[in-house]
């Protein structure tokens, strides 16, 4: 069984606590690997490597840090199709999937390959007589990302990128279901020219995570997960004095208007429901139909479903993967069995149908007459099941997303661009699709959604990210002529 490792110090170390984690390919259900899940001294080993390269990082000049960035995206870019092949074979999703989630991370590392820019404070001359005050931005030292298993290429770079580019050094701790990528993009970290120690994988589980928050040393702690443990990460990290960002799970709402064309809302709702098996924190989970638009809706939804292609990345016809594990698939269907106990229609039953013999695959699922209430509405089931909601008018469609506890990401299809407008100014969500149904912003803006989405003020990548790795330091300067020195107890004046 091939053991995956950690990576600290710019190498591979093999794992010594004797415990390990199942590494599946989830469309064959079978154990590919074992990787090693670190005890605390595994971890404290680390974050002192990290702590140990962070004076002579932070003193790298931007430009050689920038250099360093733009070859990591060349050879990104040129290992691409490995990488994707890597997240298939451990995710399952379905490699053109794969490789559209490699091409977001990738506008992260563009965005901190700008890092001589990004890094640029303010000054103020003359605030006062011969006194100038300028403000500077400095890295926090070690500083740590928790990432989870549906975006393993992507995640990973949301955070590390930015991380590193602002002169910390980092510890990455990624999610125990599918960590070779990240392994593989730490040796092209190396062979870009990145010193040891700057960047470094401790793999694990809980005890690992717990080892990051209770490390005295670790300044400041990035999380994407689920919300019970975005909510812990958070109570604990700032417990322990640490910077923390942490980002949870999602319910996102489609919400369509009776002026939408209903083909092209039928097929934003399919591949934003049903992509990567539903399971995308940006997933549409939700299409609230609004007035008579329900029934053409419904009927253009279901008409598409038999259509899409279930079966391992493998084969390239197929256009969706299996579910992570056996029992994650085995959860996603106990929704669906529910579904109609609760009052809802199951229109389509993805337990239904034909399926690879092996594998955790489930097919997809469409649910109609959900309300509020009912737990395949109200809890994140992160799995190929499309639920509807029908309202009469605009004004209960935008109450019933505010009132839901996530606040992710939203969408509304219209026609119309006063409704657009509207529902920009009145949704109580952190990122809004108009006529886009995933609307994760690009890398040079930021990620982060509101209420049970976030815990923690600092949204994730673009200009958050820098602010959230970066101390800003204020300057007050002055170099007087000693001839116009004198004492003076007043408080200091500016005009
Ligand atoms: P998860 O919360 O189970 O795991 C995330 C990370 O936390 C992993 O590295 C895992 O090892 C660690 N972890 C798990 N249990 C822990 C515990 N008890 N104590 C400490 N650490 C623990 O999430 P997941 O299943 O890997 O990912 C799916 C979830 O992530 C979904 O809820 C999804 O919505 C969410 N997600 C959110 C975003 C976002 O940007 N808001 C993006 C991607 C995924």
């Amino acid at each position: 069984m091939r053991t995956i490792p950690h990576w600290i110090n710019g190498q591979e170390v093999a794992p010594t606590s004797g415990n390990f984690g199942p590494v599946f390919n989830p469309a064959t259900g079978e154990q590919q690997a074992q990787v090693g899940l670190a005890s605390i001294d595994e971890m404290n080993t680390a974050i002192a490597t990290a702590k140990a390269a962070f004076p002579a990082w932070r003193a790298t000049s931007l430009s050689r840090r920038s250099e360093i960035l733009f070859r990591f995206r060349e050879l990104v870019v040129a290992n691409r199709d490995e990488i994707a092949r890597l997240v298939s074979i451990e995710h399952g999703k379905v490699p053109s999937d794969a490789a559209g989630e490699l091409a977001r991370g990738i506008e992260n590392i563009e965005f901190s390959c700008g890092i001589p820019t990004h890094m640029k404070g303010g000054f103020s001359e003359q605030v006062s007589g011969g006194i100038d005050v300028y403000s500077i931005k400095q890295p926090l030292g070690v500083v740590a990302g928790i990432t989870p298993f549906n975006f393993p290429a992507m995640v990973p770079l949301w955070m590390f990128t930015n991380g590193i580019a602002t002169g910390n050094t980092f510890i990455l701790k990624p999610s125990e279901k599918d960590p070779s990528v990240t392994m593989f993009m730490a040796t092209l970290l190396k062979e870009a020219g990145l010193p040891d120690g700057v960047f470094n994988i401790v793999n694990g589980d809980k005890v690992a995570v717990d080892a990051i928050l209770n490390h005295p040393d670790i300044a400041a702690v990035s999380f994407v997960g689920s919300t019970p443990i975005a909510q812990y990460i958070y109570a604990t990290g700032t417990a322990n004095g640490k910077r923390v960002q942490a980002l949870g799970g999602a319910k996102n709402h489609m919400v369509v208007l009776p002026d939408a064309d209903i083909n092209m809302a039928a097929d934003a709702s399919v591949s934003a429901g049903f992509g990567s098996a539903g399971e995308r924190c940006m997933a549409i989970s939700v299409v609230v139909a609004v007035g008579n638009v329900a029934e053409p809706l419904i009927e253009a939804i279901a008409a598409r479903i038999p259509a899409l292609k279930v079966g391992p990345g493998t084969d390239p016809i197929n256009e969706m993967g299996p579910l992570i594990t056996g029992e994650h698939r085995d959860k996603v269907a106990s929704y669906i069995a529910g579904a109609a106990g609760e009052g809802a229609t199951v229109v389509i039953d993805g337990r239904e149908g034909s399926l690879p013999e092996k594998g955790y695959f489930l097919n997809p699922s469409l649910l109609d007459n959900v309300r509020p209430g009912m737990k395949v509405y109200d809890e994140e089931i992160f799995g190929p099941v499309l639920s509807v909601i029908r309202v009469d008018t605009y004004e209960e469609a935008v109450a019933l997303i505010n009132d839901h506890q996530y606040g992710n990401g939203t969408a509304i299809f219209t026609r119309d661009g006063g409704a657009a407008r509207q529902f920009q100014f009145d949704i109580q969500v952190g990122m809004v699709g108009i006529n886009v149904p995933i609307p994760v912003p690009v890398g040079y803006y930021s990620f982060g959604g509101w209420k049970s989405s976030i815990f923690g003020d600092a949204n994730i990548y673009g200009p958050a990210g820098i602010e959230f790795y970066t101390h800003t330091k204020t300057v007050t300067s002055r170099w007087p002529d000693p001839a116009t020195s004198s004492v003076d107890l007043g408080f200091p004046q500016t005009r």
